[in-house]
């Protein structure tokens, strides 16, 4: 699905370099490196602060921890997600509300979260799915009349720009309280490992996640809340320094390559390709198609007999998982999500994907369509 290696071995030296500086210096936790990228990342999103974390689900944890919410209260979100954006809801006794998705974009549904909220509904975690933005203006609008928490799940949107009416654009993940990302090695910004980071415009909330992922505490040894050990190793920054002078790069390298699946796909009916929403740009974490009358198990066992990658994101949304049935949550509750689960199949896309194995795998896909 991603070719890290390939994307290594065009920056090797810089980024050997780097980390060999690390290694020299030996400031493993917490050396300048980290700071730098904490402020070279800071700038490229133009928002005040951003703390970097061990990862993106820390980074959610982190996040929903500085709101001090109380057991019991609710964040509403979405149930067409990576795990970890309703886990850590869970995790600290809070209670996840689903809202279903939209059938074009696969976000969170705007007009289907108002009728959710309730007297202990305390924030909205739109996530920014498959690398294009939630309609934020909307959620905004709704957290603002209702006195909500806004926390966004740019784990896959780093990057993507959202517009407003003006034209003016904001970085997704700076719109809401709080943003998150994961820094995981197949997103679009991947370190050699794990890796995350909190992003706010709050001086208050800047300080209260600074100071719950170094244990609560602010002035060493004295620990004024409970907190987690969350950091991103200097080894790690170092190296998401120099790969963050690509971002742009590559996320125009991930729009080309969809463009030439989309052109590709275009003249058959039984493949939706991905519907990207006027407010965002689309950095496509991944390109996921939505089939239709085509058996998918055998279109992927196809593919997998001829070297293709393919996969599932999501084979099950999160209200039908074992682990959250206490939730109460029943078939037919999400249906447009339900219906995604069942139909969507991502292909590979990254930053070294050339046009001659994309016309291999688009033709192999026609083929097997095609009988
Ligand atoms: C990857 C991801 C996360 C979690 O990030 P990790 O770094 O793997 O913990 C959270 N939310 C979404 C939507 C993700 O894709």
């Amino acid at each position: 699905m991603v070719d890290l290696k390939g994307q290594y071995i065009k920056i090797k030296s810089e980024i050997d370099s780097a980390i060999s500086k690390v290694i020299d210096e030996a400031k493993f936790i917490k050396g300048p490196q980290v700071k730098s990228f904490n402020n070279s990342l800071a700038d490229y999103l133009k928002v005040k602060h951003v703390i970097s974390c061990g990862n993106g689900t820390d980074a959610l944890q982190l996040a929903l921890m500085a709101l001090e919410l109380k057991p019991g209260d609710e964040v509403i979100t979405t149930p067409f997600t990576f795990i970890a954006t309703a886990e850590v809801i869970a995790l600290l006794n809070l209670k996840p509300v689903f809202a279903d998705v939209l059938p074009d974009t696969f976000n969170i549904d705007p007009d289907k979260i108002e009728s959710l909220i309730t007297a202990k509904t305390r924030a909205i975690i739109p996530v920014h799915l498959f690398g294009q933005a939630a309609d934020m203006q909307k959620i905004m609008n709704i957290a603002e009349r209702n006195n909500l928490f806004v926390i966004e799940d740019t784990a896959q949107a780093l990057g993507a720009d959202i517009y407003d009416v003006n034209g003016d654009y904001k970085k997704a993940g700076t719109i809401g309280d709080i943003g998150c990302t994961s820094f995981f090695p197949s997103k679009n910004l991947g370190a050699f490992g794990d890796g995350g980071a909190v992003f706010t415009n709050n001086d208050v909330l800047a300080e209260r996640l600074t100071s719950l992922s170094n244990h609560g505490m602010e002035v060493r040894y004295f620990h004024d809340r409970v907190g987690i050990n969350s950091r991103l190793d200097t080894i790690q920054a170092a190296i998401l320094e120099v790969k963050l002078k690509y971002l742009n790069q590559y996320c125009k390298d991930r729009q080309k390559a969809a463009k030439f699946y989309n052109e590709g796909f275009a003249k058959t009916t039984q493949i939706k390709t991905p519907v990207k929403a006027p407010f965002t740009s689309h950095v496509y974490h991944q390109y996921t198609i939505l089939l239709e009358g085509i058996d998918r198990e055998g279109l992927m066992d196809f593919l997998t007999s001829k070297g293709i990658a393919s996969a599932i994101y999501y084979p099950v949304p999160i209200h039908l998982q074992k682990a959250y049935r206490m939730l109460g949550y029943n078939k037919g509750d999400f249906p447009v999500a339900e219906t995604l689960s069942r139909n969507v199949l991502s292909l590979p896309i990254h930053t070294e994907l050339t046009e001659e194995i994309q016309q291999f795998i688009i033709e192999n896909i026609l083929d097997f369509i095609n009988g």
